[in-house]
Parts: C-alpha cells; sequence; structure tokens
C-alpha cells in the first residue's frame, strides 16, 4: 500500500463512512485534477461524476480560477471581517446581490371563478435580497438563516417562540440547527436529544407517492403522475393547522426544485410556487436551501404549468369553480443562476455554499432582505446586534474565488456549453431505461438522480443492507468514473466543463456497472 494510504488508515476518520470497511481495502489517493478528470497517486484517471461531492463547477485546475487565487495570494490570504473589511468580500456581496435579483418576472395567470377564463397580469418581483452575511460551508449558511429568522419573528411578529416547517427527507447540513431542520432518520435520529423540534410536512416525491395513481412507467415520475396535488394540499392543511394554534410558522425551509441528499428527489413544476404562495399567505419567511442547487446547478427557466387551472373542478351549477383561491400558474425568468427563480420565486433567505467558489474553497453566504437586516440596528446598548461569526468569515481568497467563478458563469460560450451538456445529459440518461433494475431517472438541470430497483414493474426497493447503490458505485469506479449513491439512487452531477463523450462515459459506466452488479 502506498505510504499515503497507509497515512490515512492510520490516521485519518473520514465522513459519512463506516470506517471498518474504508480500512478493509486501499484507499484511492487523489493527488491532481484536470477539467473534470481526478487523477490518483498511481496515475490512475478518473471522471468527477458528482463534481467532488457537488462542488466543483468549472473542473479542476481551471487558468481562470488559479490565476484569481494567484492574484489574491500575492496580496493577502486572510484578514478578519470582525472589524474590517476587505477588497473581495465588498466586491463579491455587490456581485452576490446583483445575480440574485437579477430579472425575476412574475407573471401570473388568475380564473376567473365564473367564466373559468384565465387573466394574465405582469409585474416584476420586487422582494429583493440586498444583505450578505458571509460564512464557511452550506451548514454554517443555514444556521445564520435559521437565527436571523428566529429573531426576526420574535422581533417583528411577536411571536414567542417561532417555530420552522421542512421538508419530509430534508438535509441541510450536520451542525445542530441543520440537523434539527432536518428529516433523515438515518443520519438525525440518533442526536435527536440535541437538537429542536420542527414540524415536518410532505415532500412531493412523484416515483413514490402515495397518492400518484399511475402504475410505473419508463419515463420520469413527475411526467406521467396522476394525482391532485395532494402534496399542496398537505402542506396548505399544515400552514392552517399552524395558524389555528395561535403561532403561525417563522420560516419554511426547501431545497428549491430538488432535493439533494434526501436522494436527488425533484418536486413537479409549480410545486415551489405555489408552496411559496401559501406561506407567504401565512406571514411566513421562505428559507431557500441553495447550497446544492446553486450556481447554474438547476440550468434553465422553463414554463411552470397551471396548477390553478388542474384543480379547476366543475361546481354542481355547472360552473367552473377553482378548488383553491385563484393562483398563479406561471412564472419566467429570463435566466437565473438559482432554482428558485426558475419558479419565479424571491425567498427571505438565500443559502449558498458547495459551488460558491467553483468548488474550490470553503466558503459560503446567507443572502437576505432589507427588513430582516434592520430588526437587527439599533443603539447598541440595545443589544440588537447579531451575535454570530466565524473566524474566516468573509476570506479573501474564498471571496476571490467566488469572484472569478460568477464571471465564468456569466460568459456567453460557458452559459452555452452548460446547456448543451444539460441536453445531452437528457439524449443519453434515456438509454438507462433498457436495464429493468432502474425504476426513475430524474434529471434536473445538470443534477440526474438514478433509482435501482429489483424490479421496475413493481417498484421494489433492494434491501438496504445489500448495499446495491454502493455496490453500483464501486463497479463504476472500477471503469474510471467516480460518484456516490444516496441508498440505491445513483447520482451523476458533472462539472459543467464535461464534455460530451466525457458525459457519455459516465452514462455508460453506469449502464455496465447496473448489469454487473445486478445483472
Ligand atoms: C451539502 C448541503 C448542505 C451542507 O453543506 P456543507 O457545506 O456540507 O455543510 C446543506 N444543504 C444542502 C441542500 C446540501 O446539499
Amino acid at each position: 500500500m502506498h505510504r499515503l494510504a497507509r497515512l490515512d488508515h492510520r490516521f485519518v476518520w473520514h465522513p459519512f463512512t463506516q470506517m471498518r470497511d474504508w480500512l478493509k481495502g486501499e484507499p484511492t489517493v487523489i493527488v491532481s485534477g484536470q477539467g473534470a478528470l481526478l487523477r490518483d497517486i498511481q496515475g490512475k484517471e478518473y471522471l468527477d461524476a458528482n463534481a467532488s461531492i457537488w462542488t466543483n463547477l468549472h473542473g479542476h485546475n481551471h487558468p481562470k480560477l488559479n490565476a484569481a487565487l494567484q492574484r489574491q495570494m500575492k496580496k493577502i490570504a486572510h484578514s478578519s471581517a470582525l472589524g474590517l473589511a476587505n477588497e473581495p468580500a465588498s466586491l463579491l456581496a455587490a456581485k452576490l446581490v446583483e445575480v440574485a435579483n437579477l430579472g425575476i418576472y412574475d407573471i401570473r395567470f388568475t380564473i376567473d371563478a365564473t367564466t373559468g377564463q384565465s387573466r394574465r397580469q405582469s409585474s416584476i418581483v420586487n422582494r429583493q435580497l440586498t444583505k450578505v452575511f458571509y460564512s464557511d460551508d452550506g451548514a454554517t449558511a443555514m444556521e445564520v438563516a435559521l437565527k436571523l429568522a428566529y429573531e426576526y419573528a420574535r422581533r417583528t411578529r411577536g411571536i414567542r417562540r417561532p417555530k420552522f416547517l421542512s421538508l419530509q427527507g430534508a438535509y441541510h447540513g450536520d451542525t445542530m440547527g441543520a440537523v434539527s431542520l432536518g428529516h433523515i432518520d438515518l443520519f438525525h435520529k440518533a442526536y435527536a436529544g440535541l437538537t429542536f423540534k420542527t414540524d415536518t410536512v410532505m415532500a412531493p416525491y412523484c416515483y413514490r407517492c402515495p397518492f400518484n395513481r399511475a402504475g410505473p412507467e419508463r419515463a420520469d415520475a413527475r411526467d406521467y403522475r396522476s394525482c391532485q396535488w395532494e402534496c399542496v394540499d398537505q402542506v396548505e392543511r399544515q400552514f392552517d393547522k399552524q395558524s389555528k394554534r395561535g403561532s403561525p410558522y417563522a420560516a419554511m425551509v426547501v431545497e428549491p426544485l430538488i432535493q439533494g441528499a434526501a436522494g436527488m428527489i425533484p418536486q413537479p413544476a409549480g410545486w415551489l410556487r405555489r408552496v411559496a404562495e401559501i406561506a407567504r399567505g401565512h406571514g411566513t419567511q421562505l428559507i431557500a436551501d441553495e447550497v446544492m442547487t446553486g450556481f447554474g446547478r438547476t440550468g434553465h427557466a422553463r414554463p411552470v404549468s397551471a396548477i390553478g387551472a388542474e384543480k379547476t373542478r366543475k361546481r354542481e351549477d355547472g360552473k367552473l369553480q377553482p378548488s383553491r383561491p385563484p393562483v398563479s400558474s406561471s412564472a419566467r425568468v429570463r435566466s437565473s443562476l438559482f432554482a428558485c427563480h426558475l419558479e419565479g420565486v424571491q425567498p427571505d433567505f438565500l443559502a449558498l455554499a458547495k459551488g460558491m467558489t467553483g468548488g474550490y474553497i470553503p466558503m459560503a453566504a446567507t443572502l437576505t432582505t432589507q427588513p430582516v437586516f434592520d430588526a437587527f440596528l439599533g443603539e447598541y446598548s440595545e443589544f440588537k446586534t447579531f451575535f454570530h461569526g466565524h473566524s474566516f468569515t468573509g476570506n479573501q481568497l474564498g471571496a476571490a474565488a467566488a469572484l472569478a467563478s460568477i464571471g465564468l458563469l456569466e460568459d456567453k460560450a460557458a452559459i452555452r456549453r452548460r446547456e448543451g451538456l444539460e441536453r445531452t445529459l437528457g439524449t443519453l440518461l434515456p438509454s438507462l431505461w433498457s436495464s429493468p433494475s432502474v425504476g426513475d431517472i430524474r434529471q434536473v438541470g445538470l443534477i440526474a438522480g438514478i433509482e435501482l430497483v429489483q424490479d421496475w414493474r413493481m417498484r421494489k426497493p433492494f434491501a438496504l443492507k445489500d448495499r446495491v447503490g454502493a455496490r453500483v458505485c464501486e463497479a463504476m469506479a472500477r471503469r474510471g468514473v467516480l460518484t456516490r449513491p444516496i441508498g440505491d439512487v445513483v447520482v451523476l452531477m458533472p462539472p459543467y466543463c464535461t464534455t460530451d463523450e466525457q458525459a457519455e462515459k459516465m452514462v455508460e459506466a453506469l449502464r455496465e456497472a447496473v448489469r454487473e452488479v445486478v445483472g
């Protein structure tokens, strides 16, 4: 075994890893990377098919990011944000505020209850994210949002013990506040004694939804589902229940468009939009966890289908009556780097991390609105200060990398390349349907989750202890493609620089690995 691998075995404890299993094999020691490729100590090359756990955007060793870091390094690597401002952190905050408010249009169709005809109104969404609080990673970005929303609810709405609502299967990080918002028993249950209680509500999971009456098909379950949007009803009911208790939720927390660690579970178009409206209707703030989805991961704007129209039912007197208040049914954005904008939703808190620095440096940001900021203003002696911070808040190297990364994201040719890769994945992934063990293929932009099952006709899962997903990923690694599963969902989340040939190799390795492991 290589000396570095031996040192790892002796001294390193790896995250989310059963170390007894880890110690049985020789670890892959990465020494360099180039674009979508990683190279290990033996010189073997691998495709980085999950973008180094969802962080890398433009590929490894990118000349522009490297240059930006080198330029910054010649000036200074870090000085404290406690009591001091700095150059790249100021520039980045301005840039984040710019891209987080870009071109969000709100086009609403309201349905007239008597005639059943729809009317179009459009306006620019004016809820602005104007302030940036820096931290180090996704979990801390969420802790900041949580604490700010909590205090805001206490100070401005007089709620004594503000409560939070988050989604079934939610994952928001591993610090205790983030764990309290999370609902993955395997990760979170053991620490229940350390956390505070949050409410949970049904999240859409069309493939395994108890309300979906459609039998399995060889297609994304969102496209053939047959339901009455019961998942939205559940949210509505949960809010009503909480309001009757006399204490509305301080905030609702969502991963917009797709829940990551829950198993790459996408929301049907229109869900986010409608749920945001329900939350707003109850005066509840919205925390969007875009730690995974942010910075172009979820691809491009597309029209949102009409929930309102689908829910329209005939009244006894023959007139059409929407089963819920007239709701918006369409939202468009010109383009946006953020998932919630693709549904025309602007949250009160936007948590960013993973891809923010292009996946180079741990850095995070929580963006929020002027009213939240203002709630913390006062005379010093009023102690309204937000007493929270981290040693590396506003780190210069991170900020320099993030600025360069956003520059790359805005490059016209790079945008076309991203669109191209999204389309390429869209044409390659359906080839996986040929395997009877592929139950669902879920693609949202440049994220894909492939759910493996014993038999697609029954949607019957494998036993967790059989580690089918993990074994498929091990078989992919032998074919030079690295990714990690979530249970039996295999994730493909390539860096944006991935070529069509490399994307093809990723999908082919997955197809062959599935055949090898489950026949
Ligand atoms: C990864 C992730 C987090 C936690 O981020 P860390 O940087 O690992 O702390 C939070 N939310 C979502 C949606 C994530 O994917």
